[in-house]
């Protein structure tokens, strides 16, 4: 079986270093919306000066590298076992080369482990087997700021008026968004899901947050409520950082699961502006990032 070992760690110093072109994109189209010399602008350029300034020197993004999350799918054949140690032998090397910060710590000790491993579940692995030869690995670093605010609303919730219909959903996720506040390193994106249980539904808004800025969501009626609720979200005055503006979410992706009849779940994934995915192909030898 081929060793990755070195691919992966290019795709971890990619997805630390450099900015997906679409959320650079995104940055750089809310500035234009903001007042010149207004605090939400000037955090707007402090933002893509950065995201300039770590591609230029391979350094990270933000200085929390958050939770490397992978999500891999392999072809028949392949070991899910050796693929788990090459991820980690990639991330252990990753982190000895600064792109990564050592960010697992015993929950009960508080003991760093100081290379990014701890136990099976740090970093986040999950793996699919799938038809064909290629090999995908996708990679999110999910900062702890932004998974901070990230929450879940079992409806109806009488204390919002929001009964199990879209109408409760929009209300549930504009309440997330007005609990977040500026923390959360906002502009953000939301990962929304409606349906399954608790634990699937955080997965489920988690798995959204890989879909490209202008994917478009297949439903309509979710395409028109995603629209609507950036749009609204960006009318709560929050704005980056929290200093206040116009732009306070540069998108939303919604997902559904089916669920319990007895259960409504609305999940939301907040990821702050550092919003570091990347996509790594591995194809009869070749590699290729995106
Ligand atoms: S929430 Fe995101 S931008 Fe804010 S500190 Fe964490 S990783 Fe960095």
């Amino acid at each position: 079986m081929q060793d990755l070992t070195q691919e992966i760690l290019e795709l971890i110093r990619l997805a630390a270093t450099d900015l997906p072109p679409d959320v650079e994109l995104a940055l750089r189209n809310a500035l234009e919306q903001e007042q010149p010399g207004s605090a939400a602008r000037g955090a707007l350029e402090t933002i893509l000066k950065n995201v300039e300034i770590s591609r230029q020197n391979s350094t990270p993004i933000c200085q929390d590298t958050g939770t490397p999350i992978f999500y891999v799918r392999h072809p028949e054949g392949w070991s899910t076992r050796k693929l788990r140690q090459q991820i980690e032998a990639a991330t252990v090397e990753a982190t000895q080369r600064a792109f990564l910060r050592p960010n697992s710590v015993d929950s009960l000790s508080g003991v760093n482990s100081g290379d990014n491993l701890g136990g099976d579940h740090f970093p986040s692995m999950h793996f699919e087997e799938v038809e064909g030869d290629a090999l995908t690995i996708d990679l999110m670093l999910k900062g702890g700021g932004c998974e901070n605010v990230g929450a879940q609303y079992s409806l109806p919730n009488s204390a919002l008026g929001a009964g199990r219909d879209l109408a409760g959903v929009r209300k549930v996720v504009l309440d997330a968004v007005h609990q977040a506040q500026g923390q959360g390193c906002a502009p953000g994106i939301l990962g929304v899901a409606i349906g399954g249980d608790r634990g699937s539904g955080y997965l489920a808004s988690k798995e959204a947050l890989f879909q490209k800025m202008a994917d478009a969501n297949p439903n309509p009626e979710l395409a028109a409520l995603e629209e609507r609720l950036t749009d609204e979200a960006n009318q709560l005055g929050i704005g980056p950082m929290g200093f206040g503006g116009k732009t306070t979410v540069l998108g939303t992706k919604i997902t559904t699961l089916n669920r319990l009849p007895a259960s409504y779940y609305v999940t939301i994934s907040y990821m702050c502006w550092a919003y570091r995915r990347r996509r790594m192909t591995w194809h009869n030898g070749a590699v290729d990032y995106r």
